[in-house]
């Protein structure tokens, strides 16, 4: 079975071609700049094709994969009849989604209706969906919801304490993301742990970063809220911080309620910490070796909260069995991982340095006497995309 992944964004739209029984990805790239010039860049096993392809719009984007993926030199298939099912991310499913959907009128009204809880992500969704729902329309097209995962949190959980008005007629609550990476790497920790039954906190560290505490393959609570602004300082978003803070910056500098959100999502976190040296975290490290206080400070501060929030899972959960690592500084960061370990060694947690020195590779890191089995376990949102629409479409045959 072949099924094309779309992650479409406002002006950049990201797709692989995969075998999601095998994980196999026999092409994939990005469009970029679609609503400027255009530009495609193409991967697959022996070649990298860069082309510049006017792209007013996503549909030409679209065209443009479209005859990339069957064209005679550069292409991987015959024609585009080969492509059983499209797999598309949407980030925010609101209240209306918990789990993958095939797309359907209802399902983009549904989509639609979630556009105020995810204004900068769901209209580029969207464009992508209807741009591959003219190029293929007969192919299946399934919806897959980086919010569904945690839709099985508890009221105590996602509730958050203002007046209930805000909860009931506007939807306000919390509803977390990452959740197909989160989803994947559970099912990845089942299945190399192999147990079925046990409580988990998975540390979804990247640019963004969110954590998740699941209990039997199921989400329980997570760390980012209404909007991935929440949680654990991240590359550039602040992360937790007490809501006054808005009023007083709004106040002193005159400035619109979406300015100093501009401020918080893309001038904080570890960016703003570091002064402005940087979000990424070889950065940070180079600059703390070199005995830059203020990249010291931010790395410190990241380590320290995301082992808060494992403390604080394991009491929501009542002791966890494995402590998973993923994405960009998950899977790589050894430093982080063992400066987050170490604050948990009050709960047991013991990790092989040796083990750790690893990047990017499903790997045990724990001694065989910790009490929680530390896993680094690299994510991949896109076969758990295509794996989910396989089932699905498979499903409805
Ligand atoms: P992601 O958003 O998951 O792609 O993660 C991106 C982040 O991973 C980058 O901003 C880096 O800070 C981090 N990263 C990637 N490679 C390394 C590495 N070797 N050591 C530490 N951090 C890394």
């Amino acid at each position: 079975m072949n099924v094309l992944v779309i992650n479409a964004g406002s002006s950049s739209l990201k797709y692989q071609l995969m075998n999601p029984e095998t994980g196999d990805v026999s092409a994939k790239g990005l469009c970029e700049r679609i609503g400027i010039d255009g530009r495609l860049t193409h991967k697959t096993a022996d070649k990298k094709v860069e082309k510049e392809i006017p792209m007013p719009t996503h549909a030409e984007a679209i065209k443009a994969v479209m005859d990339i993926l069957v064209d005679a030199n550069d292409g991987v298939i015959k024609s585009v009849e080969e492509i059983d099912a499209v797999g598309h991310r949407v980030v925010h499913g609101g209240m209306e989604f918990s789990d993958s959907c095939i797309i359907n009128e209802e399902v983009i009204a549904g989509i639609k209706k979630c556009i105020p809880l995810g204004p900068l992500h769901n209209p580029a969704n969207l464009l992508g969906i209807e741009a591959c729902q003219k190029a293929m329309p007969t192919t299946p097209q399934v919806a897959v919801f980086d919010t569904a995962f945690h839709m099985t949190m508890p009221a105590k959980a996602y509730r958050y304490a203002i007046p209930t008005e805000y909860y009931e007629n506007d939807s306000i609550r919390r509803y977390g993301f990452h959740g197909t990476s989160h989803k994947y790497v559970a099912r990845r920790a089942a299945a190399l742990t192999g147990k079925t039954e046990f409580k988990m906190v998975n540390c979804h560290l990247g640019n963004g970063s969110s954590m998740s505490a699941i209990k039997d393959g199921k989400s329980v609570d997570t760390t980012m809220g209404l909007s991935p602004l929440a949680g654990v300082p991240m590359g550039t978003r602040s992360g937790d911080i007490d809501a006054c803070i808005v009023q007083f910056i709004c106040n002193k500098y005159g400035m619109s309620v979406d300015e100093a959100l501009n401020v918080l999502n893309k001038k904080s976190g570890v960016l703003g910490l570091s002064d402005g040296k940087s979000s990424d975290f070889r950065d940070l490290e180079a600059g703390a070796a070199e005995g830059n206080e203020a990249c010291k400070l931010a790395l410190e501060k990241f380590y320290y909260e995301v082992a808060k929030y494992v403390g604080a899972y394991a009491a929501a959960l009542n002791g966890i069995d494995v402590l998973t690592f993923t994405a960009g500084v998950g899977e790589n960061g050894i430093t982080t991982r063992k400066a987050v370990c170490e604050y948990l060694s009050f709960m047991g947690v013991k990790i092989d340095d040796e083990k750790n020195n690893v990047r990017g590779k499903e790997t045990l890191i724990s001694t065989p006497d910790s009490a929680v089995q530390v896993w680094v376990i690299p994510t991949n949102e896109e076969l758990m995309i295509a794996q989910d629409t396989a089932e699905l479409v498979n499903a409805a045959k």
